[in-house]
């Protein structure tokens, strides 16, 4: 808002506070309006919400303070400063408190939204004798003519647009359809939305009518910064959206003059929708940080000398009559001379009216129903509706609206194309969740490919026609937030009376407001975090963590959300890569001068600042093939990336398929138990990825899933690279058979040796000659099979990266070799160590069922009691070592693995050093 959006001007009022208060730091961020809802939510579900905000009642007051978010202010509101606010317009007071009286909003300024004209044009079109210049006013006749006379006059192309896209600039058609002929957008006590009265429907088929005859026209397309841009451009005459900060931003080098004025009425008096502007502050539940919170509030609204600044800074007028005069003398003065005078028609603050939000929706759709042709009576009733039902919370399409036992069929519509990760396995599970007799149409809107407002409302035009004359659709499924988005935008159209079942959905405003509309379904948003709290839990020391985002609905829904969060992740840096502002090569670049301390977190990759669209898995090969360091995605898709913890869509589906069973009133399949799963989540990752990042099972969760992509690769090389060693000397063999037949004897020992040779070779270690991975995995389950009672060691040296840091690589491969050496000095038949990889080690120890392993383990830690000597000196080395008993602590190679891991992941964030049992330390991991 204004200047307060001015990094350098908000340092200049940090640090005139720092004078007075030295000891209290202010950080500050900066929202704007398509993603500050997201990122508060976000940071308020993960305990990382700012201390102050500065925003309006309707989502400092009836929004978060309702919820019970914000802290109690009135302490601040001293019977002086009421008197004193309440002087100039006593309607403040009302906005920032609740029901209940308790203040959640401390004010700072405030300004009436208004309309602006081309006077130029005006006069040069003999309008200007439909207004009263003096008192910035004029009636619904006047303005009617004078739109006439201006588009007679053809200087502009259109007199105005009545624009019905989009989210900002609301209050404009609000007001202009309110005024016209005195309807009210609420009630007296904001309790409800009344446009749909016979005013409200007067006002809008006059402009319906206007638009018809060419004195104004509508957009279903353009929102209020185009319908802005436009007037600034000279290419209408007038906009509904204006106000003073709106005036700085768009008209500073317009050709014209501009002037200010109210909205067209046949009442006495204009009402103008006003704009409040204050502080709220997080109840953090820490009292100290309220205070302090309280402190730099107090300053910016209350301080003798920052006060006025304060209020310049924010372009519109004080809240206080103390701070009248802020503008008087100053460069302003001349440019706020009009809103002052128009602040005077500023009506009640009726957006604390619940379900606002939803509301503003609706209000959209309806306008371009409306402007698209639907009957002005029917549009707002429907609008009312569902306004009002979001407004009382009674909505609930889920479970009234169950039309009848014919409704068998459900609407599946996609975000995304078939080709997208998920969105295949959703479609399954729907169909396994939902009732047999149920059928599914599936619809997508490929939205990864082609968005834009307009190709949306095609795509609704489409699904109208296709499904009009389909009569039982019971049930609408939705996947992704562009979907979900559609159908919100026209509940009271094509979707009325039909419950709408949602998945996939990364906005948590989206979803919030879904939920208020009586949806039911499941968002994915948490999934963000689960990746980055495993970025940090495989590399604690990681410093930077990148995330791969795009400008699509749902990655600019979790870029806002990661933002909100990020600072939970201190001193960590988490930086946002938004593909769509950068070019191919530039990202590219970004990528390539990752280093090793850095994490990827993938969620969006659609597009490039080209424009250019990318395919899911190409983006994602774009982004490992040149970021060297370990990329974690959304959904796993193998191309590179270390894994994920990502949504296990099938289940998914199927829970949605059950709410679907019950919106359409069928019975549930066998499969449902009646309780909602709560967890989708499910890990996998990559072992040659995890190999090639030194990347332990112990940092990852316990339940995950292991895909060994890369591994079948090489365990293909080798078997294909063995066949063609073999071919060879086959050949040679052959051709020494024939040319020298005496010498087959000898040919035939060096065969068995060579081969003997790549059998050791692929099955031996070379650093420590100890069997590494493959002859292990092999001998684990041949044990396994065999029956005979075993244990597994897991040994993994600790602070292995110190000593080759501190020494050196050469030194830090002397340290493993000696590790090999000294394990084989108990290498017997019942002791078999192996080198797993890294430096990490295993042992296969086989035993009597019951003995008790202890004793075995703390003899493998005393071999390394004494240092090792290097080159470099003595290096003192421990070890971790887990282990888990076959058959008692599990039956299956993957159960015994994960419990050995377990043990000695439990001793790695215990102090290392030691040896545990899996028995030991199970308790601790169970849930
Ligand atoms: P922790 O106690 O948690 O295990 O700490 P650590 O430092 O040992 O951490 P981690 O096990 O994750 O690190 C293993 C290191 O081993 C990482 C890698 O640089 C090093 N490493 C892996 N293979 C080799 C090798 O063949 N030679 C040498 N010199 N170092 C290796
Ligand atoms: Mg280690």
């Amino acid at each position: 808002m204004g200047d307060f959006s001015n990094p350098d001007k908000v340092k200049t009022f940090i640090s005139s506070f720092n004078e007075k208060y030295p000891d209290i730091t202010v950080t500050v961020e900066y929202l704007d309006y398509s993603t500050g809802d997201d990122r508060i939510l976000a940071a308020l579900s993960n305990g990382t919400a700012p201390d102050i905000v500065l925003e309006g009642p309707e989502r400092i007051v009836s929004n978060w303070g309702a919820k019970g978010y914000m802290a109690d202010l009135s302490d601040m509101w001293t019977d002086e400063i009421k008197r004193d606010i309440s002087k100039y317009d006593d309607k403040v007071e009302t906005a920032c408190r609740n029901a209940d009286g308790v203040f959640y909003e401390f004010p700072l300024c405030e300004t009436a939204h208004c309309m602006a004209i081309n006077l130029d044009v005006f006069e040069k079109a003999g309008a200007l004798k439909y207004i009263d210049l003096d008192n910035r006013t004029w009636t619904t006749d006047g303005f009617v003519k004078a739109c006439r006379a201006v588009a007679d006059s053809g200087l502009v192309s259109t007199p105005g647009v009545i624009y019905c896209g989009g989210q900002g600039g609301d209050q404009g058609t609000r007001a202009l359809v309110s005024n016209l002929f005195g309807a009210k957008f609420t009630d007296e006590d904001n309790t409800r939305y009344t446009i749909d009265s016979s005013e409200g429907i007067s006002a809008l088929k006059l402009l319906v009518e206007m638009t018809k005859d060419g004195s104004l026209s509508s957009d279903t397309t353009i929102q209020a910064s185009d319908e802005l841009k436009l007037f600034a451009s000279g290419k209408t005459a007038m906009s509904f959206a204006w106000n003073s900060s709106n005036e700085k931003q768009f008209a500073f080098n317009s050709k014209f003059d501009i002037f200010p004025i109210a909205f067209p009425t046949d009442q006495a008096q204009p009402e103008l929708c006003s704009g409040i502007w204050g502080f709220g502050i997080f109840d953090n539940g820490n009292e100290a940080k309220i205070e302090n919170s309280k402190k730099l509030v107090d300053f910016l609204c209350n301080d003798d000398i920052q006060s006025p600044a304060s209020v310049r800074a924010s372009g519109f007028f004080p809240v206080r009559s103390e701070l009248d005069a802020v503008y008087i003398g100053t460069p302003q003065e001349e440019t706020m001379a009009p809103f002052d005078q128009l602040r005077r028609y500023a009506t009640d603050y009726y957006s604390v009216t619940p379900g606002w939000a939803a509301q503003r929706t609706f209000w959209w759709s309806t306008l371009q129903k409306i402007f698209s042709g639907t009957i002005v009576e029917s549009a707002l009733s429907s609008y009312s509706e569902l306004a009002n039902g979001a407004a009382t919370g009674t909505i609930s399409p889920g479970e009234t609206n169950i039309r009848n036992s014919s409704a068998s069929r459900v609407l599946f519509i996609s975000s995304f194309s078939l080709s997208y990760p998920g969105v295949e396995d959703i479609i399954h599970g729907l169909r396994d969740g939902l009732s047999d007799e149920a059928y599914i149409h599936c619809e997508f809107m490929d939205s990864g490919a082609i968005s834009g407002d307009e190709y949306v409302n095609t795509f609704y035009h489409y699904i109208c026609d296709k499904y009009s004359n389909i009569k039982n659709i019971g049930a609408i499924v939705v996947a992704g937030d562009n979907a979900l988005n559609m159908v919100i935008r026209h509940q009271n159209g094509f979707f009325s009376d039909i419950p709408v079942l949602y998945s996939n959905i990364y906005s948590f405003s989206l979803a919030e407001l879904a939920d208020s509309l009586g949806m039911k379904g499941y968002s994915l948003i948490n999934t963000v975090v689960d990746n980055i709290d495993l970025a940090c839990k495989i590399k604690p020391d990681v410093s930077k963590i990148y995330v791969i985002s795009d400008n699509s609905l749902a990655g600019t829904a979790l870029s806002a959300y990661v933002e909100g969060i990020k600072t939970r992740y201190a001193p960590r840096k988490v930086i946002i890569i938004d593909t769509s502002k950068y070019t191919k090569s530039e990202i590219k670049d970004k990528l390539s001068s990752l280093f090793e301390e850095c994490f990827v977190i993938y969620i969006a990759f659609t597009t490039d600042t080209s424009g250019k669209t990318y395919r899911y898995d190409h983006a994602l090969q774009l982004v490992t093939k040149n970021a060297d360091v370990p990329v974690l995605s959304l959904s796993w898709m193998g191309n590179g990336t270390l894994g994920s913890i990502s949504v296990d869509y099938v289940k998914l589906g199927t829970q949605v398929g059950y709410l679907a069973n019950d919106a359409l009133g069928m019975e549930q399949p066998g499969s449902y138990s009646g309780i909602p799963e709560k967890t989708y989540t499910e890990a996998s990752f990559d072992v040659a990825m995890m190999k090639k990042f030194k990347v332990h099972r112990w940092s990852l969760p316990r339940s995950s899933t292991y895909y060994n992509g890369l591994s079948t690769v090489e365990l293909l090389t080798y078997i294909i690279g063995g066949l063609a060693i073999a071919v060879v000397l086959f050949a040679f063999l052959m051709l020494f058979y024939k040319a020298e037949n005496k010498h087959r004897k000898e040919n035939e020992i060096l065969l068995k040796e060579q081969n003997k040779q790549i059998t050791e070779e692929a099955e031996i270690d070379a650093l420590t000659g100890l069997g590494n991975r493959r002859l292990f995995d092999r001998d684990i389950e041949k044990s396994l099979n065999s029956g005979r009672s075993f244990s597994l060691f897991l040994i993994d040296l600790d602070k292995f990266k110190q000593i080759n840091d501190t020494y050196g690589h050469l030194t830090g491969d002397a340290v493993l070799r000696e590790t090999g050496n000294r394990l084989l000095t108990m290498k017997e038949r019942s002791f078999v160590p192996y080198r797993y990889g890294g430096d990490e080690f295993a042992v296969l120890y086989f035993h009597p069922v019951d003995e008790d392993v202890t004793a075995k383990s703390k003899e493998v830690l005393k071999l390394f009691d004494t240092a090792i000597e290097s080159d470099t000196g003595d290096v003192h080395l421990n070890i971790s070592l887990g282990s888990a008993d076959f058959p008692a602590d599990a039956t299956t190679v993957e159960e015994l693995m994960h419990s050995a891991d377990q043990a000695l992941y439990y001793i790695k964030g215990n102090g290392r050093n030691s040896s545990k049992r899996f028995s030991d330390v199970a308790f601790h991991f169970e849930k």
